[in-house]
């Protein structure tokens, strides 16, 4: 697992390394360069892209990656519908974020995926976006969380299809998780969901 800073924004853009010589890209938000370098240095090609949620931060190197290095795109139905419109731009940092020219599938809550060897199931957790969605490698402990849960805070819920109810209620579910599962936010560092739990306001209580 590594993680590459790319944007002005400071996103977290997931490397998954699997078996085969191919990883998952998550969130290629910006600085195709800086991720193709990374994929050809451990000698990489990518099993699939996901994005954790929509905003251009997270996804405004995908259909140029997507272009360079093929390979199925996947995302959950809620945030495509606005991902690649003008809604979506945030002048003067980001210009609307380029469609995909392949067709991007679904990532629904539930569902288990296999790209890479790497098994995955996929936790819909609205509130910040209404298609953020949490990536849980049960078997590895690991969860990917984007701007849900960040290392002592939460993404924020001011934005446009962003709730605060809604992202209580998806806080509540991974709570439920193991204590031991290693989280990667969207920005800043890695934690714990029990490090969380004890130490992130958002992550008390009921
Ligand atoms: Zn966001
Ligand atoms: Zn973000």
């Amino acid at each position: 697992m590594e993680t590459i800073v790319v944007g002005g924004f400071g996103v977290n853009c997931s490397v998954c390394a699997g078996t085969d010589g191919q990883a998952l890209v998550i969130d290629p938000g910006e600085d195709l360069e800086l991720i193709r370098d990374h994929l050809q240095e451990q000698g990489l090609s990518v099993a699939a892209y996901l994005l954790t949620h929509g905003h251009c931060d997270h996804v405004s190197a995908l259909a140029a990656l997507a272009e360079a290095i093929p390979a199925p795109i996947l995302m959950h139905p809620e945030d495509q519908a606005w991902a690649f419109t003008e809604v979506n731009s945030m002048p003067p940092f980001y210009t609307t974020p380029q469609q995909p020219s392949a067709p991007i599938s679904a990532l629904t809550e539930g569902e288990s995926y296999e790209f890479a060897g790497l098994t995955f199931s996929i936790i819909h957790t609205p509130g910040h976006t209404p298609g953020g969605v949490c990536i849980h490698f049960a078997a590895d402990e690991v969860l990917i969380t984007g701007d849900t849960l960040f290392a002592g805070s939460v993404g924020r819920t001011d934005l446009p299809g962003g709730n605060s109810r809604t992202l209580t209620a998806s806080l509540k579910k991974l709570k439920a998780l193991p204590d031991a599962t290693r989280i990667y936010p969207g920005h800043g560092p890695v934690s714990t969901i029990g490090q969380e739990k004890k130490t992130n306001y958002f992550m008390q209580g009921d």
